[in-house]
């Protein structure tokens, strides 16, 4: 085995002890169920790590990555996790999370040609076709690409809240809320975009608040960068 694989291994040893260390039995608790209250859809990026994140250990979140936060109507593989985490894990909250500087929102902002996954980003370029003249209205591709990011986040959180999983749940009096949050890779920190949804009525008003929020920031930080020279900060601080 290559050294660094050995290392990695080691590292797991290391990792494991030291959790048993801090709480003894947590291993063998762990054994007799899973009851997270989260499900994280969340991007495959490396810097985005679930538990790492929100500082949990295993056991307290279900997860479900793929390039961009993406969520597809017909996509079996993120339908299934949502099923199992609602139907059988009786999550609470399911909580899509993206993150600026995401390389899937930055290709499919730019159209840029990856390879395959060009064909996945369609639906992030989808996003951006969405709300293409208020993203070409704004000043520069940072800024374009931090709005597209938390746009998508927005999206694919409303697409959460159409799948018949969560609907069926919501129809059945089943307490499951639905939100959108952005990661900030320059500071580690999560926000809530406001996308809060917790029964089929209210979907459509949250969608709307969240993306007028969105707008109304990015639309003053414009109009801020029109009089004074652009700031260093990629996008406008909530
Ligand atoms: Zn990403």
């Amino acid at each position: 085995m290559p050294h660094r694989l050995r290392d990695l291994l080691a590292r797991n040893r290391d990792w494991a002890r030291s959790v048993e260390a801090r709480r003894p039995g947590f291993f063998t608790g762990l054994l007799a169920q899973q009851a997270p209250q989260y499900l994280w859809i969340g991007c495959a990026d490396s810097r985005v790590p679930a538990n790492e994140i929100l500082g949990l250990l295993p056991g307290d979140v279900f997860v479900h990555r793929n390039v961009a936060n993406v969520v597809v109507h017909s996509d079996l593989n993120a339908l299934s996790v949502m099923q199992y985490a609602i139907d059988e894990l009786h999550v609470r909250h399911v909580i899509v999370v993206g993150h600026y500087g995401c390389g899937g929102v930055t290709a499919a902002l730019l159209g840029r040609r990856v390879g395959l996954v060009d064909n996945w980003l369609r639906h992030v370029q989808d996003v951006r076709s969405k709300h293409r003249a208020w993203l070409d209205a704004l000043r520069g591709d940072e800024t374009r690409l931090a709005a597209l990011c938390e746009l998508n986040v927005l999206e694919q959180a409303l697409n959460v809240c159409g799948t018949t999983v969560v609907q069926d749940a919501w129809a059945r009096g089943q307490d499951v809320v639905v939100h959108g949050w952005v990661y900030g890779l320059h500071d580690g920190l999560l926000q809530d975009l406001e996308m809060t949804v917790q029964h089929t009525g209210q979907v459509d008003e949250a969608y709307a608040r969240a993306l007028a929020a969105v707008r109304r920031r990015y639309d003053a930080s414009s109009a801020a960068a029109a009089l004074v020279p652009p700031p260093t900060a990629p996008h406008p601080r909530r």
